[in-house]
C-alpha cells in the first residue's frame, strides 16, 4: 500500500500496536528567533474569519521567519497539555473537538438511545467493556492465558501455525503478511510480506549510540524487564530476558531495510510466487502459514524487503527455542499490554513517556472513543458526519479541489524542464485522479464481528482478529477502489499512488482548515494548500514513479527523469540544513516526498487562490488576500511540541517539523516576497530557489 498521508497516522507512533487510544497526529515545535520591528501588519487587531492576529508575534518581521511571526505568540501563550506530546492549532485543536463528538455519539449508544445507527449496540458494549476499569483490574493478566498457551506449545517444527495465530490476532512478530495491490496491475490484490516484530520505533535506534537514542534504548529494555516481571518471572530472571530478547531484536534489526530505502518503489517491489518465496526463505512452512491465514497457496506474493526475508531462516534456526518463545512472549505482552490491568499500562506509558516526552495519559473516555474509532470505525463515524460537515458541504469542498486541479493544468505548461512527450502524460495522470471527500460512499459493514458487554480484553482481540480477515479476504481479488484507508473522523488526508487517489475525510475539512465562513482567500492557505500537497504527492519523487492507473511505470524521457531529479535535489539539499533540536539535522532523503509535496502545495493553492475572483479580492483581519494566504497556511501548522517528540519525529517521521514545512517552501516562493515586501538578503528568500512543479 502507497498511501501518502499530510500527517503521520498516529497509529503508527503509538507504543502499542494493538489498538490505543491516537494521540494528536502532530508534528514538532521551534526555537525562538531574534526580533526584528520590520513587520508588514495592518493596524487593525480585529479576528478574521481564517486566521488569528492574536497568534502573531509582531517582535518577528515576517521576512525573518514567518512561522515564528504568524505563530510566536500561540507558541508562547499555549501549553502542552500534560496528556499529549505535542499540540497543534489545527491538528489537535480538531481532533479534541471530534473526540467529544464521538463520545456524546458513543454515551447517547450506551443510553440505548441507538436511533437507527448501524452496529450502535456493539459499539456500545466496545466502549462501555472499555470504560469498567474496575472489570480489566480484576481480571489482571488473565485474558493472556489462551495466547501464552499458543506460545508455550512453540516447537522449531510449528512456528509457522504459531506465528499464523499470533497474527490473525494482531500480534506482531518477525514479519508481517497483509495485502497489497500488484504494483505492476493496480487493478489486482496480491499478498505482501513485510519486516517487523522489533519494539523500538525504528531499526536505526537499535545502532544509533548518541546519549539521547540510548536513553530511549534503556527505557525499552526496562519496560521488557518490567513486563516479564508482571508476567510471573522473577528480578533476575525478567532483567535477563529482556536482555536477551533486545539482543534477538537487534539481529533482526540488523538486516531490516532503512526507512529511506523502504520509499523506493523499486526496492520494494518483488514480485514471486509460493515457491519462489520457499527457495528466498527455506525452512519455515509458507504454506502451513498461508493456509492458517486462509489465503490461497496461488496467489502472488511481494517480498517487500528481501535481504530481511532471506535472512530470516538463519535467525529461525540458530535462535534457541526458548529465546525465541521469550521474545513471542514479549511482542504479545507489549502489543496488548495498554488493553491489560494498570500495571501493565503503567508499564507501557512509562516507556512512551521516553519516547514521547508525554506527561500523563489521556483520560479513559478519550482512549475508549479512540478503540471504537479504531476497531469501527465506519460505524462511528456515520453519525459523526452527520452531526459536521455533512453530506451538504461536498460541493464546496470538491469545487475547491478542482481549482487545485487547474492549477497544476496551468502549470504543466510552463515547466521548462519537462518535455512534451512527459507532459502528454502527466496531464493524463492529473486528469485521472479520482477525489473523494467526507465520508466513504459505502459504509463498511461489521457483521460478524463478536463483540460482547464487559469483556474488554476479549473485543479487543475480536475487533483485531476480524480486520485481519478482512485483509486476508482481500489478498487474491480485485482491488476495491471504493475502499479508505482513513476514519472519516481523522484529521488527516492521504493521496494513494496505486488508486491514484485523494481523500479528504470529514474530520479534516474543518475550521482553521476549512469553513465555509473563512475569507476565500484563507481557505486556500489552509485547506487548499492541503490539497494541492495531496495533488502533488502524485508527482513527488515516489509518486511519479506510477501511471494513471496507479501502475509502477517509467512514462518519463530520461532527459526529463534527468531534469526532475536535478530539482528535487535542490529540495534534498535545503531540507538536511535544517536543524529542529540539539544537532539533529532533518533527513533530506526521508522527507524529499513529503517536502516536494508541501512545496507543489502551496504553489498550486497560491494559483488557484490568484485565479479565483473571490478569493484573488478578498483578504481578512485587514491583510491582503495574499497576506492572508500566507498567514492561513502557516497557522494552520503552528505547533509546540515536548523535546522527545521532536527527536522521534526527526527520527522516524518522512514529514519534516511544522516551522520547516511552512518556512522551507515559502523561502522558494517569490509570491511571498512580493506579499511581505521582501527584500534581498532577508532570511525568507532563498538566493537559489527551488523549484519543481
Ligand atoms: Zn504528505
Amino acid at each position: 500500500m502507497r498511501i501518502r498521508a499530510l500527517t503521520i497516522p498516529a497509529a503508527l507512533l503509538s507504543v502499542s500496536a494493538v489498538a490505543c487510544s491516537p494521540e494528536a497526529a502532530v508534528p514538532p515545535a521551534m526555537p525562538v528567533m531574534e526580533a526584528s520591528s520590520a513587520t508588514v501588519v495592518a493596524p487593525s487587531y480585529a479576528q478574521g474569519p481564517g486566521l488569528d492576529r492574536s497568534a502573531i508575534d509582531e517582535s518577528t518581521s515576517a521576512c525573518t521567519d514567518f512561522y515564528q511571526h504568524a505563530c510566536g505568540a500561540w507558541l508562547k501563550n499555549t501549553p502542552i497539555p500534560d496528556d499529549k506530546a505535542g499540540w497543534t492549532r489545527s491538528f489537535s485543536v480538531i481532533d479534541e473537538k471530534n473526540k467529544e463528538l464521538l463520545k456524546a455519539i458513543l454515551t447517547d449508544l450506551s443510553a440505548g438511545k441507538t436511533g437507527g445507527v448501524a452496529f450502535g449496540k456493539e459499539m456500545a458494549s466496545v466502549y462501555g467493556a472499555c470504560m469498567d476499569e474496575s472489570a480489566i483490574e480484576k481480571r489482571g493478566a488473565k485474558p493472556l492465558a489462551p495466547i501464552f498457551t499458543t506460545v508455550n506449545r512453540l516447537t522449531k517444527k510449528n512456528l509457522a501455525e504459531t506465528l499464523a495465530a499470533l497474527h490473525t490476532q494482531g500480534i506482531p512478530a518477525f514479519f508481517a503478511f497483509g495485502p497489497t495491490p500488484d504494483a505492476k496491475d493496480s487493478s489486482q490484490m496480491i499478498g505482501d510480506l513485510v519486516q517487523g516484530g522489533i519494539g523500538l520505533p525504528d531499526r536505526d535506534y537499535y545502532f544509533d549510540d548518541d546519549a539521547k537514542t540510548k536513553e530511549v534504548q534503556s527505557a525499552y529494555r526496562k519496560y521488557l524487564e518490567t513486563l516479564f516481571t508482571l508476567s510471573g518471572k522473577k528480578p533476575a530472571a525478567a532483567k535477563q530476558l529482556a536482555e536477551d530478547v533486545y539482543g534477538l531484536e537487534k539481529r533482526l534489526a540488523e538486516h531490516m531495510m532503512n526507512k529511506v530505502d523502504r520509499r523506493d518503489p523499486q526496492k520494494v517491489t518483488n514480485k514471486m510466487d509460493l515457491a519462489k518465496v520457499e527457495s528466498l526463505a527455506p525452512g519455515f512452512s509458507w504454506k502451513t502459514y498461508l493456509k492458517m491465514m486462509k489465503v490461497s497457496d496461488a496467489v502472488a506474493i511481494n517480498v517487500s524487503m528481501v535481504a530481511y526475508m532471506k535472512a530470516l531462516p538463519e535467525r529461525f534456526d540458530k535462535e534457541p527455542l526458548p529465546l525465541v518463545k521469550s521474545y513471542l512472549e514479549a511482542r504479545i505482552l507489549s502489543s496488548t499490554a495498554t488493553q491489560l490491568s494498570k500495571p501493565f499500562d503503567d508499564a507501557a506509558f512509562a516507556y512512551k513517556a521516553a519516547l514521547t516526552g508525554q506527561k500523563t495519559r489521556e483520560i479513559r473516555w478519550k482512549r475508549c472513543v479512540g478503540l471504537v474509532n479504531d476497531g469501527m470505525g465506519e460505524a462511528l463515524a456515520q453519525p459523526f458526519v452527520a452531526k459536521t460537515l455533512g453530506d451538504g458541504g461536498k460541493d464546496a469542498v470538491q469545487k475547491l479541489i478542482m481549482a487545485i486541479e487547474a492549477s497544476m493544468e496551468a502549470r504543466l505548461p510552463t515547466l521548462a524542464w519537462m518535455d512534451d512527450e512527459t507532459r502528454a502524460k502527466a496531464f493524463e495522470k492529473v486528469r485521472a485522479i479520482v477525489n473523494k471527500v467526507v465520508h466513504p460512499s459505502k459504509w463498511r459493514s461489521y457483521e460478524g464481528l463478536a463483540v460482547k458487554a464487559g469483556d474488554h480484553f476479549g473485543n479487543v482481540l475480536a475487533a483485531e482478529a476480524f480486520e485481519n480477515a478482512r485483509q486476508m479476504t482481500k489478498v487474491g481479488k480485485p482491488v476495491d477502489r471504493e475502499e479508505w484507508f482513513m476514519s472519516p473522523p481523522d484529521v488527516n488526508a492521504y493521496y494513494d499512488a496505486q488508486t491514484n487517489q485523494m481523500v479528504f475525510p470529514a474530520g479534516i475539512l474543518q475550521p482553521p482548515f476549512y469553513g465555509p465562513q473563512n475569507a476565500k482567500s484563507a481557505n486556500f492557505g489552509a485547506i487548499g494548500m492541503v490539497m494541492g500537497h495531496e495533488l502533488t504527492h502524485g508527482f513527488d519523487d515516489e509518486g511519479r514513479q506510477f501511471d494513471a492507473k496507479g501502475n509502477l511505470t517509467d512514462w518519463w524521457t530520461p532527459a526529463c527523469s534527468k531534469g526532475f531529479d536535478e530539482r528535487a535535489e535542490c529540495v534534498v539539499a535545503q531540507y538536511n540544513d535544517f536543524v529542529p533540536i540539539d544537532d539533529l539535522h532533518v533527513n533530506g532523503k526521508l522527507t524529499l516526498g513529503e517536502n516536494l509535496a508541501d512545496l507543489g502545495g502551496i504553489n498550486l493553492a497560491y494559483q488557484a487562490m490568484m485565479s479565483d475572483a473571490e478569493a484573488s479580492k478578498t483578504g481578512s483581519a485587514g491583510f491582503t488576500p495574499q497576506q492572508t494566504f500566507f498567514y492561513a497556511y502557516a497557522q494552520s501548522w503552528c505547533t509546540n511540541q515536548r523535546p522527545e517528540m521532536q527527536r522521534l519525529r526527526v527520527k522516524t517521521d518522512p514529514h519534516s517539523p511544522p516551522k520547516f514545512r511552512v518556512n522551507g517552501p515559502l523561502t522558494n516562493m517569490p509570491a511571498f516576497r512580493e506579499a511581505f515586501a521582501c527584500k534581498a538578503g532577508d532570511a525568507m528568500i532563498r538566493e537559489n530557489a527551488c523549484r519543481v512543479w
